[in-house]
Parts: C-alpha cells; sequence; structure tokens
C-alpha cells in the first residue's frame, strides 16, 4: 500500500506529565518522522513496530518544517521529549544541522529527551548536545542471550553500559528502558529478568522505565502472541517487579505503558486494569511503595498463573488456552 503520509509532517505532537528538576512539570511530545531506525533494515527488534512508522527519503528542509510545526504547538513547557522512531543521534535519521537546529529551537528548556542505540552516542556526536539533554537508551535485559535471541536487538547490555557511563561523564542525564517479558520468557522469568536488568542499570542511570511488551502490529511478537504462546505481563507483575526494586537502587522508577488495560498490553483481569494503572502512574511520581496497593481477586489468579507456569514450563498464553478449550466443550 503507498505510503501517504507527508514526510514534511510530525508524525504526533501531545502534552503530558513527567519529571524535571526533581519535580512534576508539564512536557511536550513529539514524534518526528525520518528514515526510521537502522537496524529495522537488519531485521529490527521483536517487538518493534516501528518499521510502519519508517519512511525513506525525509530531507532536511522535511525535517524543519516538522520542527516548525512543534514549534507552532509549543507554550513554553519545561519538558520537551522528541521521539524519531529511532535513534535522533543517527545522522541518517537527523542530520547534524538538524539537530543543532532543534537544541537552538528549545535552548530555554528545562530539560530535552530523545532516543539513540548505543552505537551512536560518541564524543563527537555528544560535542553539540546541550547539558539539559537527558538520552533514553533501550537496554531492555541485561541478559546477553535475551538480548541476542528473545528481543534480537542487534548489540549488548556492555554496549549500553559505555553509552550511559559516557554520557554520565558529559553530565548528561539517562533513561534506560527496560522491556518487561521479551518472547519464550514465563511471568516469573520476566519479574526476575527485569528486577535483575534494573540493578545492572542502576549504575549508570537517573531514571529506569519498566515497559511491559506490548503486543505492536506486524512483529514477531505478534505472530506468536496470535499462536496463543505469548501473553503480555499481568499488571501485577509490573507491581512486583516496582515492589522488589523500590529502596534498592537510586535511579528513579517509572512505567507510563503504552496499551495498558488492553488484550495487546500489559493487564489484568479487566476489572481491576485501571486502578493498577493508575497505581504505577502514582508511584512513578511519588516512589512511594504504598502507593502500589491494589485489591482485586485476580491476585490469586495472578499467583496461581505464576505456579502453573512453572510447573508446565511454558510461556504459551495459559489464560487463553483454558478460555479456548471451555469454549470447544460448550
Ligand atoms: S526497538 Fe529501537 S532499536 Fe529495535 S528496531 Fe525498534 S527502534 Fe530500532
Ligand atoms: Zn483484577
Amino acid at each position: 500500500m503507498k505510503d501517504k503520509r507527508s514526510p514534511s509532517q510530525l508524525e504526533a505532537v501531545w502534552k503530558e506529565s513527567d519529571m524535571a528538576g526533581g519535580r512534576k512539570v508539564d512536557a511536550m511530545v513529539m514524534i518526528m518522522r525520518t528514515n526510521g531506525c537502522c537496524w529495522v533494515k537488519e531485521g529490527g527488534c521483536t517487538m518493534c513496530g516501528y518499521r510502519e512508522a519508517s519512511m525513506h527519503d525525509v530531507t532536511e528542509a522535511d525535517l524543519l518544517s516538522q520542527l516548525e510545526q512543534a514549534l507552532s504547538r509549543y507554550r513554553g513547557e519545561p519538558f520537551v521529549k522528541i521521539y524519531t522512531s529511532g535513534s535522533f543521534l543517527d545522522d541518517n535519521e537527523v542530520p547534524p544541522a538538524v539537530r543543532e537546529r532543534i537544541f537552538e529551537a528549545f535552548s530555554g528548556c528545562e530539560r530535552i529527551l530523545f532516543e539513540s542505540r548505543p552505537e551512536f552516542i560518541t564524543e563527537e556526536s555528544l560535542a553539540h548536545v546541550p547539558k539539559t539533554v537527558t538520552v533514553a537508551l533501550g537496554l531492555e535485559s541485561s541478559d546477553p542471550e535475551v538480548l541476542r535471541t528473545a528481543v534480537h536487538k542487534g548489540f549488548t547490555p556492555a554496549d549500553i553500559e559505555r553509552a550511559g557511563r559516557l554520557l554520565k561523564s558529559k553530565g548528561l542525564g539517562v533513561r534506560t528502558y527496560l522491556l518487561l517479558k521479551p518472547p519464550f520468557m514465563t511471568e516469573a522469568m520476566a519479574i526476575e529478568d527485569a528486577v535483575r536488568s534494573a540493578r545492572f542499570a542502576d549504575a549508570f542511570s537517573d531514571e529506569i522505565s519498566v515497559n511491559p511488551l506490548n503486543v505492536q502490529r506486524a512483529t514477531y511478537v505478534e505472530r506468536i502472541w496470535k499462536r496463543g504462546e505469548f501473553r503480555p505481563p499481568w499488571i501485577w507483575s509490573l507491581i512486583e517487579v516496582f515492589r522488589q526494586l523500590s529502596g534498592t537502587v537510586s535511579a528513579r522508577l517509572m512505567s507510563s505503558p503504552s496499551g495498558g488495560g488492553a488484550s495487546r498490553g500489559v493487564h489484568n483481569c479487566g476489572e481491576c486494569d485501571e486502578c493498577a494503572l493508575a497505581a504505577i502512574e502514582r508511584f512513578s511520581f511519588s516512589q512511594d511503595p504504598a502507593d502500589l496497593q491494589v485489591e482485586c481477586g485476580c491476585r490469586d489468579r495472578w499467583e496461581a498463573y505464576l505456579r502453573s507456569e512453572a510447573m508446565l514450563g511454558t510461556p504459551a498464553d495459559l489464560d487463553r488456552g483454558l478460555e479456548n478449550d471451555l469454549a470447544l466443550r460448550e
């Protein structure tokens, strides 16, 4: 199908809340259309649907016109997040001259955040980056085998650590993303992996954002999810990760799950999802484990789910398997 999107238009822009200078502030989020993540050409990560968002032949003029659109919506928010569905520091996505224009445009801003793969984080690429910048690094897991086989990330945890330490040595901020429940893991393994990964990331991160896997279109994960071989994590598992980490790491813990409460996203029984997600949001700002308090009968089901998975030795979607089986018997 022909892509009707214009390369000179921003993909999206919206306002939300986040933290800057230790307080909750308004943030503007802008999603730029670029030539896309370089890793997509190598097959991309198993859970990433950004190949859909990538375009071809986006020019400097296109990017500058996207910047103009963002500026027309900008109302002096202290925090600006610039997402490109790839790496902001990749010259093929955002040429250095455009990056400088963007930094100039938001020079009065207290905090700027963008994402980058570690290979683009070098002395040279950081030379013109202002001190207000935080770079978000997609570590996903500190286990090299998980990165290689389950995520197909194309770099190692050591590459992220190098990038994180370089950023810190330049006085820049680091927000590290972890992926809660890469494919092929049981729920219990996923909790353990996220906790271990956060402890690894803590050494070079100001913030650790735990992203529960959200099943995106046209991805490998979507294929196995459709076959019933993958269930997105329970919200209880995310709460458990924060409970175990709370008070034991110095980085701020946070999560703003995409697709939360839907069958493709992190979810519980459906009754308590909204309330459990609100608890996660409160905790992301307060860091107070008391904010994670949620009551619902499905917690027992989640515990039983963990036990059954361990007993059966499978990460398949047991909930769905059982429902299908009951439906067939009716
Ligand atoms: S998750 Fe990040 S690195 Fe992986 S394909 Fe998507 S944009 Fe690229
Ligand atoms: Zn529930």
